[in-house]
Order: structure tokens, then C-alpha cells, then sequence
């Protein structure tokens, strides 16, 4: 990508927070002015939201960028904050899990009480095993409440968790095991999925079969499959279950490691990031409340993320407990047993917050607005997004279908290296606009920037950068620091400038290498995406800059032209690449998902895709024209639901599909290959 990006989608409609809700709001408009005058203080204050065994002594060190360290001197327990404390102050009695199995009517209700008891137990039962403070331990678990519990388990006693989504392969799991060197696997015979249970005991014993590290495996028993037996596994009920319930926690460093976890692998090979206790444990308890306006006297929390994903680990686990939440947690597919489900569990347990994804508002959209329809959801007072960019016009249908235009919707941009949200309206101040991340959070320094990191103007795109450390920022790549300068911080900025050769490059991550210093001489984040100032200056996030396609000169995004194809009326998802061609450098080729009930058979669909390519060019301009649409079924995703658009470039420009290991569905791909055979090009 060259200098900067176009600006091609323009949105004009803005919604103002109810106003009950802003009378009312957890943070207020003064809070961006408070962290702007002082914004270590302002951290301090968020740090203080939890109970320190031992207070810190320096908020912030600095001094050796990009390694940070947070509230040094400081010592908590993340388990204690996370359940202890509220059984102290009272609420031992409160729900912490509504539990909702796939199965109707397989529920659980755990309380604080008994999550006390039970992460006490797992602690004992994981200490009782020769897990110590500094060790590392697996979690391949499905969406069972002991996945929590093993989590807290974990923290309680200073070992990291590196928990592996429950989907993945043997290979996947064995990487992960291998990197880490984990000692302990905590896995289930198996769990739930689109209404059958699903093995994963099978997975582990091929992947441990490879990983000698592994001393014991510990298996929670949810479905009652059979299951093979070896000499290391044993079982959570004879063990964890059996296990004294009194633990005493003990207080670790501020800056004790507290988990691994693999990015979602949608550009290529996933980085093994590294958090720590006390900055990570400040910042998702205070974005949890500050975004999400937690009342946790009174909201019931929903998140619908899988604990693998840094959402599930921030926004189900660390941030929720730690703020004394009551929240829903379901095991399976929301279209199990009907299509209906989400709204069934909204209604029953009256959600009152939903923090879903992108991938399931266009799926939605994609079944019917009659679905939603026929549900009360009146319990709804705010929803939030996270995980790609959200088209507008999916935001609208979010807002309309879902929230009855009365919530609020917080467009949350973070990623798994950042730890917690960065960048999101707040529900009870921002006008947001449909599409948009509005503004960085209280306390967070975020910019827009071009090649040479000069700050774009209002109205320019180029590259996201994060210009401050924030206490949940990673700490390195586990085991790899060089990876961790190239890929986070070598391109702008004091690290951009110390760096005399471009070293080993970590694929497209890397290059283009700018020595420019647009920020001072500081050291600059980059965090992989692109992204716009509109007008006002609100940020637009506009996908990862290797996907940018450069179209005749211009470098127009994936995003803008996404979502002017989501605008149609037709069309429930799209995704975008650049291909290779002759005439204009790059040619923009759309995968199109048709809504439910359209017509596409035939000269109908013939129809459509010339109807959408004008619709494009109406929209965006006549650059933007894609040369190429095709209607399909489905779309490549990751495990967590993230379109993979490298795979669809390989197939628009004709070549053999790259890693697809951290792929879906694996059939998608057979199915877009074959009808894009069947097309010519449109023109
Ligand atoms: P990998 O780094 O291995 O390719 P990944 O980037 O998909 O995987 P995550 O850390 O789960 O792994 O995802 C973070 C990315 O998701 C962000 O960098 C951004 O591209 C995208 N993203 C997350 N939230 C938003 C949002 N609200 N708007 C736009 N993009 C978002
Ligand atoms: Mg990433």
C-alpha cells in the first residue's frame, strides 16, 4: 500500500444515547477530559477498581520500549478480585452463570459461592498435580462453566492458561502444546454442536501423543461418550471434585505472567501473545464497565464469544467476574435447535447487554427479519460488536431488528494483543454513527497515520497506530521478542528509526519499513489496520492493510466496498479482494451472499450482480466499480467467524488455496472454486 487510503463511503446518520441511559452512565463525557489532562493518573484510578494485596509503587515504566511494565511493585490475585471479593462483600448468593446448554432445558445456575468453591477445588486438585506458579497449562474445553473455573484456576495459583478453541485440530492443539510447554491438558469427552455431542477427547490423545511436556490430562465429564483411557488422564470429578474447597490465594507481581493465547490466525500463522496480571486485570474490569454501562445490581451480561478468543477471555471471564456480573454463557450453535435460539435465551434470562460479532448480525440478517420479530427482547439496553468491521447497514439492522431502536450500540475495535477494547463509543455519551468506532476510550492514545507517520486530516485514511502504552498491551510474543518489534513495532516511529536493515521478515506484516518519525521520536504500535477520519474526525476501521487493494493508482479498502454492497437490500454479506489485472494493477472481485428470500436463479441473478455493480458505483464511485461479483453460499471464516480474504484472492487470481488450518469449514472453499470456474469475468 502506498501514501494513504481512500475515503469513499460516506454515512450521514448519527444517534444520540438515550437519554435515561446518559443521566445514568457508568462514565461520562468528563472522563475524556480527566484522562487527557492526566492520563497515568487516570489509569491509576481504573487500577484501583481492584483489591491489591500490595499497592504499586510506579504506575508506568517506560524506559524500555516496547517491553511495558504496569503498577510495578504491586501484587493482587486475579482469582481473588474475580470471586472472592464478591463472596466477601455479599453476594455469594448472586449468579454469576446462567448456564445454557445446546440441549433445551440443560442448565446450570452457578452463583459466586459455588464458583468460589469450585475454582478453590481446581486449584487445590491443580497444585496436588505439580502445577506451580510460572507453569503452563492447556484448556481445550467446549462452553462449559469448569472452562471459567479452569481459567481462574489457573490465575489463582500463577500458572498461564493457553486455552485452544474446542474446534481445533490435532495439529493446531499439538502446535500450541509444544510451543508453550505446557504440562497439564483440562479437556471434556466432549460437548455439544448443532444438536449431537461432539468428541474432543480423541483430538487430545493424538495431540498429546506428540507432546512428551504433557504430565497429566484432566477430563470434565459433559456428554458421557465413550471415552479411551491412557495412563495420564484423569478425571475432573474424581480429582477437582474430591478436592478440599478451601484455598488460600496468594498474591502474585503486577507483572506475573497470566495467559498465553494464539491470535485467530486470519492472516497466517498465529502469534502466541503474552499477558500479564495487573495492567490486563485494570483495564478489561474498567472497559467492561465503562462500555458496556454494567449495572451489576441489575443487567444480565451476555456475551456470545467462545472462550478460545481473546473476547471470551476478557469480555466472558477476566472483565465480567471481575466486576460481579450476573451473565449468560451458552455451549452451542444459535441456529440448534431453531434459528430462534438467541432470542429464546434473551427472553428467558432477560439480557439485558449482548456482545455479539459481525458474522452473526449478517448471518441474521441473512435468515429474516420475521426470526427476531417474533421475540419480546424488550430486556435489551445495550449492544455491542467486535471482531470486523460492522457494516452500517448491518449496524442498522442490528439497531432495528434487535434493539428496537431503543440500545445503544458500541462498535468495539481491540484486538487479541491489545488485551482489552481500545477504541468504542460509550453508550451513555457518543452520537455514534452506523459503521464507526467513533473515538479511542478514555485513557487510550490512538492515531490515523500516513507512510511516513504524519497524523492523516480529517477526511484521510491510512494506517491505525496506538501511540501510548496501555496497561493490557502485550508484553511480547511468547518466546519470540524479535517477532514481537517486528511485527508491533518496526514500521513507524523510535523503532521504525533504531532498526538500520529490514531484519527476517514476518510476512506482509513487515515491510515498507518507515523511518519517519510523524509522532516525535516515540514508539508507535502498529496494529495491522487501516483505517479513516471522517469529517468530525471519528475513526472508520477499514481492515487489515494487506488486504488494501490498489486500483488504478488508488488504495481503496476491502470495508468501504463491503459495506456499500451490504447497503443493497439483496445482499446479506460480502467479502472483497484485489486480483491481479492487466489493465488497472488490481481489480476489486466481490463473493456476494444473497438475503434469504432472493431470487438468484438465472437471468435473476444476472440481474443482480449488474444491478450491484452499479450499485457500488452509485455509492463509491466509479473506481470502486468491482470488475467481477459472484454469488455464493457461504464465505471462508476463521474458527471465530472473521472472513478469510487471502483465501478468495487465491482463488479470484487462480492459484493453489494457502494454510487453511485455521479455517471453518474446509468445504466452503470446494463450493466458490467451482462456480468461480463456471464464470467468466463480467465486463
Ligand atoms: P491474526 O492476527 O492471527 O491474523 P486476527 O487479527 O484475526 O488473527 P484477533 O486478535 O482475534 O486475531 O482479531 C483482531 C483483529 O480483528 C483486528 O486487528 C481487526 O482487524 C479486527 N477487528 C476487531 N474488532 C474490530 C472492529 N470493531 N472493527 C473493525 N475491525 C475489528
Ligand atoms: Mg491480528
Amino acid at each position: 500500500m502506498s501514501k494513504s487510503l481512500e475515503n469513499l463511503y460516506s454515512e450521514t446518520r448519527q444517534f444520540p444515547p438515550p437519554e435515561a441511559l446518559a443521566a445514568e452512565a457508568n462514565v461520562k463525557a468528563e472522563a475524556y477530559e480527566r484522562a487527557a489532562a492526566d492520563r497515568i493518573g487516570f489509569w491509576e484510578e481504573q487500577a484501583r477498581r481492584l483489591t491489591w494485596s500490595k499497592q504499586w509503587d510506579q504506575a508506568v515504566d517506560w524506559s524500555n520500549p516496547p517491553f511495558a511494565k504496569w503498577f510495578l511493585g504491586g501484587e493482587l490475585n486475579v482469582a481473588y478480585n474475580c470471586v472472592d471479593r464478591h463472596v466477601e462483600a455479599g453476594h455469594g448468593d448472586k449468579v454469576a452463570i446462567h448456564w445454557v446448554g445446546e440441549p433445551e432445558d440443560d442448565t446450570r445456575t452457578v452463583t459466586y459461592n459455588d464458583l468460589l468453591k469450585s475454582v478453590s477445588q481446581a486449584a487445590n486438585a491443580l497444585t496436588e498435580l505439580g502445577v506451580t506458579a510460572g507453569d503452563r497449562v492447556a484448556i481445550y474445553l467446549p462452553m462449559i462453566p469448569e472452562a471459567a473455573v479452569a481459567m481462574l484456576a489457573c490465575a489463582r495459583i500463577g500458572a498461564l492458561h493457553s486455552v485452544v478453541f474446542g474446534g481445533f485440530s490435532v495439529d493446531a492443539l499439538s502446535t500450541r502444546i509444544q510451543d508453550a510447554d505446557a504440562k497439564l491438558v483440562i479437556t471434556a469427552d466432549g460437548g455439544y454442536r448443532r444438536g449431537k455431542p461432539s468428541a474432543l477427547k480423541p483430538t487430545v490423545d493424538e495431540a498429546v501423543a506428540q507432546c512428551p511436556s504433557i504430565e497429566h490430562v484432566l477430563v470434565v465429564r459433559r456428554t458421557g461418550q465413550d471415552v479411551t483411557w491412557g495412563e495420564k488422564d484423569l478425571w475432573w470429578h474424581d480429582t477437582v471434585e474430591q478436592a478440599s474447597p478451601e484455598h488460600t490465594p496468594q498474591a502474585f507481581d503486577s507483572e506475573h505472567p497470566l495467559f498465553i493465547l494464539y491470535t485467530s490466525g486470519t492472516t497466517g500463522k498465529p502469534k502466541g501473545i503474552l499477558h500479564t496480571t495487573g495492567g490486563y486485570l485494570t483495564q478489561v474490569s474498567y472497559t467492561h464497565n465503562a462500555v458496556f454501562d454494567l449495572k451489576p445490581e441489575t443487567d444480565v451480561y451476555w456475551c456470545t464469544a467462545d472462550i478460545g478468543w481473546v473476547t471470551g477471555h476478557s469480555y466472558i471471564v477476566y472483565g465480567p467476574l471481575s466486576n460481579g456480573a450476573t451473565q449468560v454463557m451458552y455451549e452451542g450453535t444459535p441456529d440448534t435447535p431453531h434459528k430462534g435460539r438467541f432470542w429464546d435465551i434473551v427472553d428467558k434470562y432477560k439480557v439485558s447487554i449482548m456482545y455479539t460479532a459481525p458474522t452473526l448480525i449478517r448471518t441474521m440478517m441473512k435468515w429474516g427479519d420475521d426470526i427476531p420479530a417474533k421475540y419480546d427482547l424488550s430486556s435489551l439496553r445495550v449492544l455491542g460488536s467486535v471482531g470486523e468491521p460492522i457494516n452500517p447497514e448491518a449496524w442498522m439492522w442490528y439497531r432495528e431488528n434487535v434493539g428496537r431502536e431503543k440500545s445503544p450500540i458500541v462498535d468495539t475495535w481491540w484486538q487479541t494483543e491489545t488485551g482489552g477494547i481500545m477504541i468504542s463509543p460509550l453508550p451513555g455519551v457518543t452520537a455514534s454513527k452506523p459503521g464507526s468506532a467513533m473515538t479511542p476510550l478514555p485513557g487510550v492514545s490512538a492515531d490515523v497515520v500516513d507512510d511516513t507517520a504524519e497524523p492523516v486530516p480529517n477526511g484521510g485514511g491510512g494506517f491505525l497506530v496506538l501511540t501510548e502504552p496501555w496497561p493490557s498491551m502485550l508484553r511480547t510474543i511468547w518466546g519470540d521478542d524479535k517477532r514481537f518489534i517486528d511485527t508491533y513495532w518496526s514500521r513507524f516511529g523510535a523503532g521504525a528509526a533504531s532498526q538500520p536493515a529490514p531484519g527476517p521478515s514476518d510476512g506482509a506484516e513487515n515491510q515498507n519499513r518507515s523511518a519517519a518519525q510523524g509522532h516525535g521520536d516515540k514508539w508507535i504500535y502498529f496494529a495491522g489496520d487501516g483505517a479513516k477520519k471522517d469529517d468530525d474526525g471519528d475513526l472508520w476501521l477499514l481492515g487489515r492493510v494487506d488486504d488494501v487493494m490498489l486500483v488504478s493508482g488508488h488504495n481503496i479498502s476491502t470495508t468501504e466496498v463491503e459495506s456499500a454492497l451490504v447497503s443493497h437490500p439483496s445482499v446479506a454479506e460480502a467479502a472483497v479482494v484485489g486480483a491481479t489485472d492487466p489493465t488497472t494493477g488490481q481489480a476489486i472481485v466481490a463473493f456476494t451472499i444473497p438475503r434469504g428470500n432472493v431470487d438468484t436463479a438465472g437471468d435473476a441473478g444476472e440481474e443482480l450482480i449488474k444491478e450491484l455493480r452499479n450499485h457500488v458505483a452509485k455509492k463509491l464511485g466509479p473506481i470502486a466499480k468491482p470488475r467481477q461479483i459472484m454469488l455464493v453460499p457461504e464465505l471462508p471464516k476463521t474458527r471465530s467467524g472473521k472472513i478469510m480474504r487471502r483465501l478468495l484472492k487465491d482463488v479470484a487470481e487462480h492459484r493453489s488455496l494457502g494454510d487453511v488450518t485455521t479455517l471453518q469449514d474446509s468445504a466452503v472453499m470446494e463450493l466458490i472454486s467451482s462456480g468461480m470456474k463456471d464464470r467468466k469475468s463480467e465486463d
